[in-house]
């Protein structure tokens, strides 16, 4: 009964100290030096490794319906994907259909979501405004424990609002104190781009990235930030990619405003060339907001080390190469947005971010976990290492190194964005609810 993990090198977002680890029913009971194994008690020798609070991610989208397919991992295999690289609890999306009922669209996405094989939240996106919808709100914060908010201001035709109705989400969950996520581009400049490019003959991946401009991220933060502060409300941007988001959102900062950032592995990593691969390949890299020019990624790391960005999700959302990105072969548009990451997001920012010395290992499990947790009221079950959390908990190999591959990630998709990186500290075992749920290979 039971699992006394020993020696290890605990390090949460604050501190850091050598010492034992009691998991019991789910839970850590028992912190401390020299504690004694209990009888039939599983031991786990960690002296050569980092122990920290499992990462959570604020954000990905497991069997979503885009463009006419559904993302390819369910939440099974996202999940176990999850697992395999450190991550044990997720946070995903509920998508209601215009003129659908919130709380049934709740129920809907939480049968989905019980193939989880690891802990899960939900995200409500506000699709659509009507009579009922500020009562509905109210009832997600009130009865269901659903006290976040996503709202998009790109894609107008399906999940986009327009600022009328995005003013009302703030309004209403301001007096909720609830959070509220955006995806913040500006939705008519890229229509109106992209299907100008289309009508040129533009088809290609490389179009995707061109009608979606630097400059219509910049403007949609300057112009919900100043909604959310007249408004008094929350809000969390997700996906931050560029120079002019970063800037306006401390601009709001400096104003006193209640706002948060989160950029994503691949905005750091990659640069918009992904764009010109060969023979459709850079439909693989197709995702919204798209990868970006180079000096952007100094912006969004100097971001992370200042504090301007406090978070890292992943936006996970894969799709085959065969048979998903290939739908839009004719048409950028019809590419499906999104990639994989779940997997990847603690070895890529540990490697790039830690090793690369950007930032101490408490500030990576800060933005891997801790603030995730806190800024969506998880915390402290999860993203602490404290008596009385969930015995969510990764055993950290410094020295371990990998190169990321399609042919080897647990992610339920033929093609890598990071194929061939190379990552120094990978998980030996990672814990959940006090289980052993991934050991080194398996
Ligand atoms: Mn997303």
């Amino acid at each position: 009964m039971g699992l006394l993990i020993q020696h290890g090198e605990i390090v949460t977002a604050e501190r850091r100290l050598r010492g034992d680890i009691r998991c019991r029913e789910g839970r850590i009971v028992e912190i401390g030096d020299g504690l004694e194994p209990a009888t039939g008690e599983e031991q786990i020798d960690a002296s050569e490794l980092l122990v920290f609070p499992g990462g959570v991610d604020p954000h990905v989208h497991m069997e979503l319906p885009v463009a006419g397919t559904v993302s390819s991992d369910d939440f099974e295999t996202g999940t176990a994907a999850g697992l395999a690289g450190g991550t044990t609890t997720i946070i995903d999306f509920v998508h209601p259909g215009r003129g659908e009922d919130f709380l049934e669209a709740l129920e809907t996405r939480k049968r989905e979501a019980s193939k989880a094989v690891a802990d899960y939240g939900l995200h409500m996106a506000v699709t659509w405004w009507g009579d009922e919808t500020r009562g509905w709100i109210e009832r997600c914060v009130r009865e269901e424990g659903v006290s976040s908010f996503k709202i998009y201001m790109a894609y107008l035709a399906t999940v986009g609002l327009d600022e009328e109705d995005l003013a009302r989400v703030l309004e209403t969950t301001a007096k909720l104190d609830a959070q509220v996520l955006v995806h913040a581009e500006m939705g008519e400049e890229i229509e109106e781009l992209s299907d100008r490019y289309f009508a040129e003959g533009k088809i290609e991946p490389v179009w995707h990235a061109r009608s979606r401009p630097p400059r219509a991220e910049g403007e949609a933060n300057v112009r919900i930030a100043e909604m959310a502060g007249r408004l008094g409300a929350n809000l969390y941007v997700v996906h931050v990619t560029c120079r002019q988001a970063v800037e306006a959102i401390a601009a709001a900062k400096s104003r006193g405003q209640r706002l948060w950032g989160e950029t994503c592995p691949q905005y750091l990593l990659l640069d918009e060339s992904v764009y010109e691969l060969p023979d459709f390949e850079g439909a693989t890299y197709v995702i919204a907001p798209p990868i970006r020019a180079k000096e952007h990624q100094e912006v969004l790391w100097k971001a992370l080390e200042t504090g301007t960005l406090q978070a890292v999700g992943t936006d996970h959302c894969p799709f085959n190469f065969k048979g998903q990105k290939e739908l839009g072969r004719e048409d950028f548009r019809s590419i499906p947005g999104g990639a994989a990451g779940v997997e990847n997001r603690l070895a890529l920012l540990y490697t790039h971010g830690v090793v690369g010395g950007r930032f101490d290992i408490h500030k990576f499990v800060d933005l891997v976990s801790t603030r995730p947790a806190k800024l969506f009221g998880l915390y402290p079950r999860k993203g602490a290492v404290e008596v009385g959390a969930d015995a969510d908990l990764v055993l950290w190999d410094r020295e371990a190194t990998g190169t990321i591959s399609a042919a080897t990630h647990h992610h339920h998709c033929d093609r890598s964005i990071y194929e061939g990186f190379e990552v120094t500290g990978l998980p030996a075992t990672v814990i959940a609810g006090g289980e052993i749920r991934y050991d080194v290979g398996e």
